[in-house]
């Protein structure tokens, strides 16, 4: 399969399946925005509670912050976003479209779409200009430029600028950890693959304060830390590796980056950051406001700023290498089906549970489990339309694992079977014990 019949098929099913949308579709669609439907905002909030779960509730050392999407515009002074946040463009006089400098052989020309940007004679590629990345808006009823703030083109500002706050506020020490997940926005010039690349999208980020000289040693940690989340939410992992960014590649901020990256159908791509941000943030952050940001150590009265160890996720990002990764064709009994081999710790639906006739009381007995397993808090799907076959086959799609089938002899006896979404095993246990069989397997 080519990287775009793989990217297509995803598309359509996760339109067809309710994870994905595009956004104002009955518009035409926005540009690189999308919806998330009924699955996909489950996948999601799974995706952010494990994060969350792992970064925050399972540690002592890293605190939660929900801070506010619009800041002071100096914080983007300080943070070098508003200097340098830029793509250099160049626009095309004859097709009248925007390319990044940068990746011209990777897009194509406005008005013959099988060649590149510059290669037709007709093209008339201007000089490159830089074109900032933060979307611009105005506070308050006035248009004018002492008005305008923008859209956060990342969580961790919020971050820095509360340091001193969450510090004092939960007692901790140095070293400590601010966690945040949020929306960012980035007029991205050259967005697309689905939701790998769009102009607004979630980021789960954490900043981790340590005193200079402790740096290094935290971003190992950090980095191994990172890596075993990603392979526990059941990603492959022969399709993870870092990249470690060279001289030329790091940000002004950074002494040291690594990406985490998947192998998209389009390739390796990043997944994920770790940067040692040093003390760049804080230090600008004490120069644009003229406040003191230093940690003092109650105990031993050491004073510094500290270093910053940084972790940077996207939640959309990770989503779409769910998907990814988890789909397959296959065939089955002499049939063809499309399964989301999602680990059930992330699958939207844990259990869809069939009556296997709509008669004798099986239906009454199957959404009775139903009901009981979504009171439990195990998201449940009861079904009794079509052939048994054809609900399987519907669940294997949606990426739900189990199946729960009540039959003739649930009537007598209690039991009832669950097919396994992978392996297509059953197995018949009493029905009495199906909320604790499934809380086992999520653990
Ligand atoms: P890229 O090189 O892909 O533009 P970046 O290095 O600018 O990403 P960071 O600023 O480090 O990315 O952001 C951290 C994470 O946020 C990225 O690893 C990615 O998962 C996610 N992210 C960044 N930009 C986008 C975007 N436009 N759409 C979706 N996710 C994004």
């Amino acid at each position: 399969m080519s990287s775009s019949d793989t990217m297509e098929k995803l598309v359509s099913l996760a339109k067809r399946r309710g994870y994905v949308f595009q956004s104002s579709e009955i518009y035409g669609g926005t540009g690189s925005v999308w919806d998330y439907g009924p699955l996909g905002i489950e996948l999601k909030r799974n995706v952010k509670e494990l994060w969350w779960s792992r970064m925050v509730h399972q540690r002592d050392d890293v605190e939660g912050l929900d801070a506010a999407i619009l800041m002071h515009p100096r914080v983007w002074e300080a943070s070098g976003h508003v200097e340098g946040f830029t793509d250099p463009l160049v626009e095309c006089k004859a097709c009248k479209k925007r390319f990044r400098q940068d990746t011209l052989a990777d897009q194509a020309c406005g008005r013959k779409p099988s060649v590149t940007p510059g290669e037709d004679a007709a093209c008339e590629l201007g000089e490159p200009r830089l074109f900032n990345l933060m979307f611009r808006t105005f506070m308050g009823p006035v248009e004018d430029a002492a008005h305008t703030i923008y859209l956060r083109p990342e969580t961790a500002q919020g971050s820095y600028v509360n340091f001193l706050n969450v510090q004092t506020a939960a007692r901790q020490k140095v070293p400590f950890g601010i966690a945040q997940i949020g929306k960012a926005f980035r007029n991205e010039i050259t967005p697309g693959n689905f939701i790998f690349r769009t102009r607004e999208f979630e980021q789960a980020e954490m900043q981790f304060f340590v005193e200079p000289g402790t740096d290094d040693e935290w971003f190992d940690r950090w980095l191994e830390e990172r890596m075993a989340w990603h392979l526990s939410l059941g990603i492959r992992e022969d399709r993870l590796r870092i990249h470690e960014h060279g001289p030329g590649e790091l940000a002004h901020y950074a002494k040291k980056a690594v990406d985490i990256e998947y192998l998209f159908p389009f390739g390796w791509k990043e997944l994920e950051g770790v940067h040692n941000r040093t003390d760049f943030d804080l230090r600008r952050h004490e120069e644009f406001s003229g406040k003191r940001l230093q940690y003092i150590d109650s105990g031993g009265g050491k004073r510094f700023l500290p270093y910053v160890v940084e972790t940077a996720v996207g939640v959309d990002r990770t989503v779409l290498v769910l998907l990814t990764d988890a789909y397959r064709e296959e065939e089955v009994e002499g049939e063809e089906r499309v399964v989301l081999g999602l680990h059930p710790r992330v699958a939207p639906i844990k259990a869809a549970i069939f009556p296997l006739v709509k008669k004798d009381g099986l239906p009454e007995i199957a959404a009775r489990l139903a009901r009981e397993l979504r009171e439990a808090a195990i998201p449940s799907f009861y079904d009794e339309s079509g052939s048994i076959g054809r609900r399987y086959r519907r669940q294997d799609e949606a990426g739900t694992p189990w199946c729960v089938t009540v039959d003739g002899q649930t009537a007598e006896d209690g039991t009832v079977t669950i097919r396994d979404r992978d392996s297509l095993e059953q197995v018949r246990i009493d029905a009495s014990h199906l909320e604790g069989w499934i809380r086992e397997r999520l653990r």
